[in-house]
């Protein structure tokens, strides 16, 4: 029973059973959602660290409140179809997030900057792809900054039980994995040695 009427995403109102994960699952392709000429980006691996994420950045389907957002290998996205309709949220951003510019999906968020831990991984929806199989979100991150778009802190409580009830722990950065990562890079940039 949810005892929130915050939206929290679509394909997490029935809990996270929406994703069937399948062990060897190899990737598909993800579609804008143009009615025609669809921007199709193939991804050539399964995802990691999927989460729902409640910054104002990532792309989200209308009246949702997370998004659903996962890593893969740069190398293992491409762009297939319709390249011509993608353009870049915000080229100074950290991830630049390549959107569809008539339907606005986002397809795919790349970091150039070399010295970002987060270097080499892509951002993905895998709700944009038909393919069953993909990896099931993780965790819950940035849940406070849904407040920053909308949300009233009274209702934070209800929001992160319900995320903890269907099985996502609740972070306000990302989770405890990829801080690390984000922090030994640091380390590494400023020459501190790992003791
Ligand atoms: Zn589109
Ligand atoms: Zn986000």
């Amino acid at each position: 029973m949810t005892t929130t009427t915050i939206k929290l995403h679509p394909r997490l109102d029935n809990g996270i059973t929406d994703y069937p994960e399948v062990p060897d699952f190899s990737g598909g392709t993800l579609k804008c959602l143009c009615e025609t000429n669809k921007v199709e980006v193939h991804v050539d691996s399964q995802t990691a660290h999927n989460h729902a994420c409640g910054c104002s950045k990532c792309w989200k389907p209308d009246g949702a409140t997370f998004s659903i957002v996962a890593v893969v290998s740069r190398e293992k996205v491409q762009v297939i179809n319709n390249a011509d309709k993608l353009k870049i949220v915000d080229e100074a951003a950290a991830i630049q997030r390549h959107f569809c510019t008539e339907c606005n999906a986002h397809l795919f968020g790349r970091i150039e900057n070399k010295d970002h831990a987060f270097y080499g991984l892509d951002f993905v929806h895998t709700e944009l792809s038909d393919d069953k199989g993909w990896s099931a979100p993780q965790f819950a991150a940035f849940v406070s900054s849904i407040i920053e778009t909308g949300t009233p802190p009274s209702k934070m409580d209800d929001i992160r039980k319900e995320l903890n009830h269907i099985g996502l722990p609740t972070y306000d950065v990302l989770s405890p994995e990829l801080m690390d990562l984000l922090a030994a890079k640091t380390a590494e940039l400023n020459g501190i040695s790992q003791k």
